[in-house]
């Protein structure tokens, strides 16, 4: 009997410390495995002329541990499936975004906290109707189905989304709907185009869609853009040391209890390309969230959960391809991300019918301080050289296609050799099955510890959530 009062008493306390729980930060790098953040560390650390780790934010909570990610139909999980699970805690097909594989409705973690009288936010360096926040809110089958998403998007009652734009604000042709925008004021939210239109619209605000200004859009893909690159200057104002803090202060603002979701979502763009330099000032960026929280959870240590993870790995990221060395900080030679770097081989091979090698080597010097700082050995300058020929003779048309964007051969290869002079190396375009880093900081982050699936995370934020 005495034994159990005493575990009534104990489980009383701790129902009664996790009943605190007021502030929930859910952090998703896309596309972050264990090696992307491994790789920000050593990174760092080299350019101090160490070798070792410079420890992030989010490497410093104290409970850790990995999630498997694989989907309900795949051993390879794609975005949609894979924060669906991290969403709902349910396991779904690839391609489906908030419902099972039999089509059945799944609740996410912010819609459940929402109907309980939560504020919640999302926010993401790419598009706010994109795979990942779309699953906190989403129920469709096709996760490009982004007309749909964004209807969906204004129904949520949701206070909060921060990112580059909608996919696709207009109706489908040959349709009478209504521009996304529209409706979505229609439903009671301001739209603003940088924090500074934010502010001027503030007074009228209740609900908040925050896309980035105009001229910031990166258009070079289609649709709503993204951010632009870090590595290519993203503008400050769209960087998550200040958007996050930002988006923080609106919810605190208007609520007694949060959640926010924010999603590196660029790491992954990066990682499918190969692109070892973009993809670690994309985690940097990403840690700065996980730093914007941890301030935040400092001043409010008892009602705060932190918790900080990935939807999948992307490009099989090595750390090491030859001997035992490492070579990151070779990687600072890279002066644009391998898409800006293709944009301006492409445009040259289009304004000079038979642009000479020349006028090639200045853009790899300028770009990648190749020949000046970065030395090429005989077989690297012959792959340029052997590619440079082939692309004039194609007369400069794209023989490689990459996911999510046409990059040429030349342009590849170019990054290529300065990723492999770095030491880091690649197993695929694609994501990979690996496991995933979770980190988590606050009250109830002790559940987050050991060898987990990614569905088990959602049901564990909950519980510390949860009210008794
Ligand atoms: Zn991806």
């Amino acid at each position: 009997m005495k034994r159990f009062l005493y575990l009534l008493v104990c489980l009383c306390i701790s129902l009664y410390v996790s009943a605190e729980v007021k502030y929930v930060f859910y952090l998703i790098g896309d596309g972050m495995g264990a090696n992307q953040v491994l790789a920000a560390e050593m990174y760092l650390a080299e350019l101090d002329g160490q070798i070792g780790r410079k420890q992030l934010n989010m490497t410093q909570l104290p409970y850790s541990g990995q999630a498997a990610t694989f989907s309900k139909s795949n051993g390879i999980t794609d975005s949609a499936a894979a924060g669906t699970a991290l969403a709902t805690g349910s396991k779904t097909n690839n391609g489906t975004l908030g419902l099972t594989a039999d089509g059945d409705t799944l609740t996410s973690i912010a819609e459940k906290l929402k109907a309980q009288g939560w504020g919640v936010g999302l926010l993401t360096t790419v598009a706010i109707d994109h795979a990942t926040p779309a699953a906190f809110y989403a129920n469709v089958k096709k996760r490009d189905s982004y007309y749909e998403i964004g209807t969906q998007l204004a129904l949520t009652g949701f206070d909060f989304f921060g990112g580059a734009g909608l996919h696709r604000p207009a109706p489908p042709e040959g349709t009478t709907g209504f521009n996304l925008y529209d409706y979505a004021e229609e439903h009671g939210y301001t739209i603003a185009r940088g924090i500074e239109d934010a502010e001027l619209k503030r007074a009228e605000t209740k609900k908040l869609i925050l896309i980035q200004p105009n001229e910031a859009i990166d258009r070079r893909k289609k649709g709503s853009g993204n951010f632009p690159y870090m590595i290519d200057g993203r503008p400050e104002e769209l960087q998550y040391k200040t958007l996050t803090p930002y988006a923080i202060n609106f919810l605190k603002e208007r609520h007694d209890r949060f959640f926010l979701m924010i999603e590196g979502g660029m790491i992954d763009y990066a990682c499918h390309g190969r692109d070892g330099a973009a993809a670690i000032q994309e985690t940097l960026d990403f840690d700065d969230a996980v730093g914007a929280t941890l301030a935040f959870y400092h001043e409010h240590p008892d009602e705060t959960l932190i918790v900080v993870t990935a939807d999948h790995e992307t490009g099989g990221m090595a750390l090491g391809n030859s001997d035992y060395t490492l070579n990151l900080k070779h990687l600072q030679h890279q002066h644009c991300s391998k898409w800006v770097l293709n944009d301006e081989l492409t445009n040259l091979f289009k304004d000079k019918k038979k642009p000479t090698w020349q006028q090639v080597r200045a853009i790899l010097e300028e770009r990648l301080d190749f020949y000046n700082g970065v030395e090429l050995s005989d077989k690297e300058e012959a792959d340029l050289k052997a590619a440079f020929q082939k692309a004039v003779k194609s007369k400069g048309k794209r023989p490689y296609k990459a996911m999510y964007k046409n990059v040429d051969a030349l342009c590849n290869i170019a990054v290529g050799i300065l990723d492999r002079q770095a030491k880091v190396g690649w197993t695929s375009y694609s994501h990979t099955a690996s496991a995933v880093p979770v980190f988590a900081i606050g009250q109830g982050a002790e559940q987050f510890t050991g060898w987990m699936d990614n569905t088990d995370i959602a049901p564990k934020i909950l519980n510390a959530t949860a009210e008794h």
